[in-house]
């Protein structure tokens, strides 16, 4: 697999010095996510306050792509409302289905945007997704319980 040196620095740093990756003992959703395809497993706390998403915390195994993507994910979307984090996440689920068409808004989508490349290798996608599906699966259970209490 080929990425511009750049990004593949990017993904190499998030994969050697990963951040949140470390389960925090308190959350409102806890979700457990694997990538049969490629062997890729993470589990991935969250934590959502008025709106806005207070913690994303996690722990996984697997290739550089699937853990680097959930470190960026972390980083990105900690702090930001909900529907700003959504809004993130269709772009990167675009960005990931485009096949290399479209470049992706670096502004929106920060660190992210090193997996650009990731979208012209179908068997990858996957990898590269598999956080940020957990972290939408993890966010709608975190509002159901919200809106239980
Ligand atoms: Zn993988």
């Amino acid at each position: 697999m080929e990425l511009d040196n750049l990004y593949q620095e990017v993904i190499l740093d998030h994969y050697k010095r990963p951040q949140h990756k470390k389960l925090s003992p308190t959350y409102d959703a806890q979700v457990h996510h694997v990538n049969p395809s490629c062997g890729d497993e993470i589990d991935l706390n969250l934590s959502i306050a008025d709106g806005v998403v207070t913690n994303i915390s996690w722990d996984g195994v697997g290739c550089s792509i699937s853990q680097a993507s959930v470190s960026i994910l972390s980083d990105l979307l900690i702090g930001k409302p909900i529907a700003q984090a959504y809004s993130i996440f269709d772009q990167f689920v675009a960005l990931m289905q485009s096949k290399g068409a479209i470049a992706g808004d670096e502004e929106v989508l920060e660190d992210a945007i090193a997996l650009a490349g990731v979208s012209k290798y179908p068997a990858r996608i996957k990898c590269a997704l598999l956080g940020w599906m957990a972290f939408k699966d993890a966010s709608v259970q975190a509002q159901a319980k919200s809106e239980l209490e």
